[in-house]
Parts: C-alpha cells; structure tokens; sequence
C-alpha cells in the first residue's frame, strides 16, 4: 500500500494543514499507510500524489480485468448442460437458501452464477405468459381426477386464475436464482426438485422434504401452490437463464474439485 509524509510540525501552517487534510481524505477512503518522517511539505506533497498515482492505478488495473472478463463463454462440452434454478419467495422467506444451494454443491452440480432479485410484473408475465394457462390448467386437472375429485372448471380458466396468482407470489419477496451447469443438468436438477405438487413430492426431493402444500389446499386460498423451488425444463433452460443473468454475470471457467475427479465440464 502506498504511504503518505507528513510534514513536520510547525512547517508552513497553512500548507500544512490543508495536505493533513487532503491526506486525512486519503486515509478514510483507501487503505493508507502514514508516516510523520517527511523532511518539510514538498517531501510530503511528493508522498501523497505518488498515493493517488498508485490509487489510480491500482482502480485502472481493476477496470482492465473487469474488462478482461466480458468474454463469451465457451460452447458447452458434449452431454453438459446449463440450467436455472430460483429459491421461490417462500422458500427465502423461511430461511431455505442455504439448504437448496448445498443440495445442488452436494450432488457435485457446478454453480456458475448466483444472485438475489426482487422480480417485478413485466418479469413475471414474461416468464409465466398467458399461453401456460391451459398446460397448468391440464396438469391440475389430472391431478384432482387421480385423486378421485372432480375438477369443475376448464383448464383454461382454471389455469388463468393460477398464473395471476402465481405471478403475485413470485413478485411477492426476493428470489434467490441460481446458474448450474454440469452433465444432464436440467433433467438432474428437476429431479432434485421433484413433483410440482410438494404434498406429492418424494421424500429427498426439495419440495418432498420442505413443503406439504397442494393444489386443494392452495385453491382454497386462491393463491399459487408454494413449492419452495423453479427448475426449468428443457424448453425452458436456455431462454430462462438469458432472462435471468446476464454473459458477465456466469462464471463457468474455474474447475470445481468434483470436475477434477469426473473430468471438466
Ligand atoms: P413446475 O414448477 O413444477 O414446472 P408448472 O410449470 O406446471 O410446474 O407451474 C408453475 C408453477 O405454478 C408451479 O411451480 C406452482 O407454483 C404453480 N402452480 C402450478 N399449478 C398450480 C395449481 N393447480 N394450483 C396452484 N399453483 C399451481
């Protein structure tokens, strides 16, 4: 770290002053060794712009390497996939975090990207659009008919009403996203993740062991089923995961210890 002189005491009062003031500023904002040892003020004058000259390279050196890093990442090896998965505001809300992320560093997965967002609406409708209504819709039907109950509306309408309240509850607190990479990704993490109904998850998957909710028990309170985690799928994983972070903001080249036994991926 660079050092600043000061002058002696009794020195030309004024200078004096207004260099300890400039050198105070120094101090308080850049990691700053000082010293008293400098012969009058131009030898202390001499100390802190080499200071500011090291400062100011040292913020330049820094550019250079942010700069180095906007480079495109590489096309993915064979069989090695990326995918996004996000702590749902639920799962944020009760402290699970941590939990999830250890479970996806366990299985050996590699996290390229991670990061806190509070999603707005235009998000949400972007990545729940009306055209999922009917698909959702189709999906909950068949589970209140394998449950032996009856199922009511069409699946459209149905599914209307729970993506509006599925866009409420992704935009009701921070969601925590998270970039993975590694072989078969997107079909290992939403196995991981388990069924979308966590009330029929199994055990050991991540809505099995943290949510006992179901599509009866959400409907009931007109609000989305809160099932902890999203995984994308295969249509989904690439489209999600340019929605969601930025080339600068993955960071696939370092090698993770588990690479150094499988191989790099
Ligand atoms: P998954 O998240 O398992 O891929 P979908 O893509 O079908 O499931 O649905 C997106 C999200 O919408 C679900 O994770 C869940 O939070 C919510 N959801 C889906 N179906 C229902 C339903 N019938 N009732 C309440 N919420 C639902």
């Amino acid at each position: 770290m660079p050092v600043v002189y000061l002058p002696k005491e009794g020195d030309r009062k004024e200078m004096y002053r207004e260099l300890l003031a400039l050198a105070k500023e120094l101090r308080e904002k850049y990691d700053i060794r000082f010293s008293r040892d400098a012969k009058d003020e131009l030898e202390a004058l001499y100390g802190i712009m080499k200071a500011l000259y090291e400062i100011t390279r040292m913020e330049w050196d820094e550019r250079k390497t942010e700069k180095k890093k906007k480079r495109k990442s590489k096309p993915l090896k064979k069989g090695i996939e990326r995918t996004l998965l996000f702590v749902k505001p639920d799962g944020v809300r009760r402290g699970l975090v941590g939990e999830i992320i250890s479970r996806i560093e366990k299985a050996g997965l590699k996290i390229i990207g991670m990061k806190m967002v509070w999603l707005g609406e235009d998000w949400a409708k972007k990545h729940y659009p009306d055209e999922m209504a009917a698909k959702i819709g189709a999906k909950a039907k068949k589970a209140f008919l394998a449950q032996g109950k009856e199922f009511p509306w069409t699946e459209e309408e149905y599914g209307k009403a729970i993506l509006e309240a599925l866009r409420r509850y992704v935009t009701s607190a921070p969601i925590v996203a998270i970039a993975i990479q590694g072989p078969r990704a997107i079909s290992k993490v939403r196995a991981m993740v388990g069924d979308t109904a966590p009330s029929k998850a199994a055990p050991g998957t991540i809505r099995g062991d943290f949510s006992c909710d179901d599509y009866e028990w959400a409907d009931v309170q007109t609000r989305s089923i809160y099932n902890v985690v999203h995984a994308s799928d295969s249509e989904g994983a690439e489209r999600e995961l340019k929605e969601m972070f930025s080339e600068d903001e993955l960071y696939p080249d370092y090698t993770t210890l588990y690479e150094e036994l499988l191989g790099e991926f």
